[in-house]
């Protein structure tokens, strides 16, 4: 029975019973044998049995703001309060019919709001869910790729450099084991592990052999089994999420709510010089006075805007994942736009990542292998002679190449695949092309010790049993593997003088060495770092992706400086930044090393000047961002491995590779690319121009109505006269509060979701990047918002007085004729205002170009919102129950006409203002 606690107290639904075992304090063997398990892991069965027992390993996602908490946010800001006290003021003045409407309108706003950011995190944390989470464990002894929410108790794990933890793990074996678990313990330094018991009251930052779910292996690799899942591990305890779903706040939002409060110290600041002109003035009866104050302050204040502007980014969000590019955190949706700099890795991103070795070179031979990618077919040539026998030498070379490799080969469908390292793959291919079976050998030839590859180190090194002696197989970087080996100069040049020649092809060049280890079990750095036998060179191709080169073009079209850093050799990289490009006649590749030796200035001088970086280490990557930065450069960077995750992190986009890269740099990264390739990156600051310019149009095209409302309003109170009705003076009132919130809230918002649908501009992906600092509001836009808002206020003044005047005749007026002259001025003044918002509409589609340059039917979705908001402005009309609640008179057609024709003159006077535009800019 006590074997079940193991695993009952870990339940997906039930935290871990404040019983169950402290598995730091128990010996590895006993806590395998609690959990019934052993090293060679569970069986598939009982995985499968053990799984419908306790349920996936998914937290559940609580701990972020309940509903409640994030509704009050939506009324808790100055403009929902300026609206609830002008919905108070009309209750008190006895208008319960607007007080209703602006209450409605809070209720109405409050909702959207809660709506569309609930809908918003929800998004993001479906996004950060398709960027998969996998783990190696052991089914039946053999290494099997699961997806990390299929573990269960008792599963053994094997972890390496760069894996975010996927359970709680009981240690049971470890190397160099180094794990950073500030996510669980706020310690940030690393923490070493080893696989001995430790107290059971120890706290959880010293219990050193466990791994705990969430934290990151930064160093090493181990093995451990799995003590808790889900809700059962120490993060779900906590109930912390690792996988935060970032910010919805933009630069562009903030700034938005700087103008909110702009807007509001504005409103009050009017609304109060109305009031005293209204009462002393005008002599108006307060209570008139002060209902013509709340309108204004309704009418200004821009009510629909937040839902626009969540629905632009969410449609751009939604739009770059269906281009394989994640996006981690909002707020880089709008970075992405103004990106100056893209630096990115070669392997894989630009290039197709499928290596293939063309060439070995030994003894001072060199061996030509045919075919191309991973099918293991082709013939190897020496001087233009088939090899029918393979040289010993070569077999020798290829041997310790497929033994130094973790690497497998798979039919897949037609074709092959790969798991493992590309760059090993193409040796375990090699090796096939030889007749060397990789399982066979590796079998024959155990492996007893390793030393992963690191791009820090540039080698990898394993210790086989081989011959029945123990050597070290020694693979890498060749000039780091030649420095170890034991050579006499004119060797050495020898191998300078081949490796140079290949590189210049732009090919990989690895190198292979050996040497005897006597009866050592395990091997360290120490024993790598020298007197090796040196094997020979591999070199392998991995040709440029097309795509890439084109993405390349488009970039560069959109001033936008692509530079490749590579872990690779310089001449390689230089032969490949030819191929795609980034390098131009005379230019050469900068090496990482030479970085070092610079001064901050220097480097700012070489990082604006260099597009290719070579033999760079991760640590270059993040002086290269910080130079580049410090030259006002906005500059996503791409990285795959552990240490490349502080350059992601200063990077302005850091971008992560959704298949190759590490949970460690995925963490990091703003975004992810799932297919790994460059071409993304480009599609992606593609949307990101396309979401700004969308967001820019919708403040282009609301802020002039609120501003035309409010001025329509003054301009009613300074200018309009006062009429006396039944002996009364009454203020003439351009519209009511619930008139100007239905331009607000129903006009606005209907005509500006379109635009959040807008094509690319043409010429969107050929102009310079927007500056990160340019204003929301530049001095066009200000410009704009003037002409469209005077425009506006003229003409629903002028429809006003004339329907008014029209209909009321001369004085002395009953207060029947005047409430009948009052509803249809009103209406007809809020229905010009709508036919106004409509012109500008299809002006709004391009801000600066003609209204054909985007085509006139390339977002039908204009029309359709227009459609729907002449067919609502109808209802606000003739439906009675509408009247009743907005005041609204049936129109006459010729009422309609007027409307049309003064709303029209928005579209010619802004076509004008554009083509002078483009012509002062030529
Ligand atoms: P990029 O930065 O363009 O993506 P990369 O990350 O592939 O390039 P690294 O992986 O750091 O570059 O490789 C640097 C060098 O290390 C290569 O030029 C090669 O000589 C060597 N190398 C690459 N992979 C291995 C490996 N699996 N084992 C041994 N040596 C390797």
């Amino acid at each position: 029975m006590r074997k079940q606690s193991g695993l009952t107290g870990t339940s997906n639904n039930s935290a871990p019973r404040p019983d169950g075992p402290s598995w730091h304090a128990l010996p590895e063997q006993d806590a395998l044998t609690r959990l019934q398990s052993g090293p060679t892991g569970l069986t598939a069965a009982e995985a499968t049995e053990r799984l419908r027992r306790v349920g996936p390993n998914i937290l559940s996602r609580t701990g972020s703001d309940g509903p409640l908490l994030l509704l009050w946010r939506q009324i808790n800001n100055p403009i929902g309060w300026l609206l609830i006290a002008a919905g108070a003021l009309a209750l008190a003045l006895g208008k319960p019919t607007d007080a209703m409407v602006v209450f409605g309108a809070v209720g109405i706003n409050a909702f959207i709001g809660f709506i569309q950011e609930y809908r918003a995190g929800k998004a993001i944390e479906a996004l950060s869910a398709m960027i998969p989470e996998a783990a190696t464990a052991l089914r039946e002894g053999q290494p099997v790729a699961v997806p990390a929410e299929d573990l269960v108790p008792g599963d053994i794990v094997t972890l390496q450099s760069g894996d975010k933890v996927p359970a709680d793990l009981r240690l049971i074996r470890v190397k160099n084991f180094l794990a950073e678990e500030a996510a669980l313990t706020g310690e940030s330094l690393p923490v070493a592990k080893h696989t001995d018991p430790v107290a059971p009251d120890a706290p959880l930052g010293d219990r050193a052999c466990m791994a705990y779910s969430g934290t990151l292996v930064v160093q090493g690799t181990a093995t451990g089994v799995v003590v808790a899942t889900a809700n059962g591990t120490e993060l779900g305890r906590i109930n912390a999420l690792l996988n935060q779903t970032g910010q919805l706040e933009t630069p562009l939002t903030r700034q938005l709510a700087t103008v909110s409060s702009g807007i509001t110290v504005a409103v009050v600041v009017v609304v109060t010089v109305l009031i005293v002109f209204g009462i002393w003035i005008k002599d108006a009866p307060t209570g008139e006075a002060l209902m013509v104050a709340v309108s204004l302050a309704v009418a200004a204040i821009p009510e629909g805007l937040p839902a626009v502007i969540t629905i632009c980014m969410a449609i751009g969000v939604r739009r770059m994942a269906d281009r394989h590019a994640v996006v981690r955190h909002l707020p880089a949706v709008e970075t992405l736009g103004s990106t100056s700099v893209i630096c990115s890795d070669k392997t894989g991103t630009l290039t197709r990542n499928e290596m293939t070795v063309q060439v070995a070179w030994l003894e001072g031979r060199e061996y030509r292998f045919s075919g191309v990618g991973y099918a293991p077919e082709g013939d190897i040539e020496h001087d233009g002679i088939r090899q029918a026998d393979i040289p010993p030498s070569l077999a020798d070379l290829l041997t310790g190449a497929v033994l130094c490799s973790d690497a497998a080969l798979h039919p897949e469908g037609d074709g092959w695949a790969i798991t493992g390292d590309p760059t090993e793959a193409a040796l375990v291919v090699a090796g096939r092309k030889a007749g060397l079976d990789d399982h066979e050998l590796r079998t024959r030839h155990g492996r007893l010790d390793v030393i992963p590859f690191e791009s820090d180190t540039k080698f990898m090194a394993t210790l086989n049993r081989l011959d029945g002696a123990h050597r070290i197989l020694l693979k890498g970087a060749p000039e780091i593997v030649v420095e170890r080996c034991a050579l006499d100069e004119a060797q050495r040049r020898l191998i300078h003088a081949a490796m140079d020649t290949y590189a210049r092809q732009g090919m990989r060049v690895i190198a292979l060495a050996g040497k005897d280890a006597g009866r050592t079990e395990q091997i360290s750095p120490a024993d790598v770092a020298g007197g090796l036998a040196f094997a020979g060179l591999l070199c392998m191709i991995d040709p440029p992706r097309t795509e890439a080169m084109d993405a390349i073009r488009a970039c560069h079209g959109a001033g936008i400086t692509v530079k490749m850093i590579t872990g690779d050799h310089p001449v390689t990289a230089e032969a490949i930044g030819r191929q795609l490009g980034l390098l131009q006649d005379g230019q050469n590749a900068v090496e990482g090393r030479r970085l070092d030796g610079l001064t901050d200035a220097q480097l700012q001088e070489v990082a604006q000047a260099t597009n290719v970086y070579a033999r760079v280490a991760p640590e270059h990557k993040i002086r290269l961002v910080e130079a580049l930065q410090s030259r006002g450069y906005v500059v996503a960077m791409t990285g795959d491995g552990v240490n490349d995750a502080p350059a992601l992190k200063r990077a302005d986009i850091g971008v992560a590779m959704g298949i190759t890269g590490t949970a460690v740099s995925k963490e990091a990264a703003k975004m992810v690319l799932m297919d790994d390739n460059f071409a993304s990156i480009a599609a992606a600051v593609e949307e990101g121009r396309r979401v700004y310019d969308n967001l820019i149009r919708s403040l282009a095209f609301v802020l002039p109505t609120n501003l035309g409302l409010a001025c329509t309003l003054s301009l009613s109170m300074f200018f309009f006269p006062t009429i006396r009705v039944d002996g009364v003076n009454e203020l003439l009132t351009a519209m009511s509060p619930s008139q100007t919130l239905w331009i607000n809230l129903v006009a606005s918002v209907a005509l500006s979701i379109p635009l959040a649908f807008e094509v690319l501009e043409p010429n969107a992906m050929r102009r310079a990047p927007r500056s990160p600092d340019e204003p929301v509001f530049s001095r066009f836009i200000v410009a704009r918002l003037i002409i469209v808002a005077a425009l506006m206020a003229a003409g629903g003044c002028g429809l006003f007085l004339w329907e008014y005047f029209r209909i009321a005749g001369p004085e002395p007026l009953t207060s029947a004729r005047h409430a009948l002259a009052l509803a249809e001025a009103q209406t007809i003044c809020v229905t010009g205002i709508t036919f106004s918002q409509i012109f500008y509409l299809l002006n709004c589609r391009s801000l600066h170009d003609s209204l054909f340059s985007q085509g006139v039917f390339s977002n039908p979705s204009i029309f359709i919102g227009i459609g729907i908001l002449l067919l609502l402005q109808a209802c606000f009309i003739y439906l009675p129950q509408l009247q009743a609640v907005f005041g609204t008179a049936p129109l006459d057609g010729s009422s309609w006409l007027y409307a049309m024709l003064a709303g029209a003159a928005v579209l010619p006077a802004i076509s004008l203002d554009k083509w002078f535009r483009r012509r002062r800019r030529g």
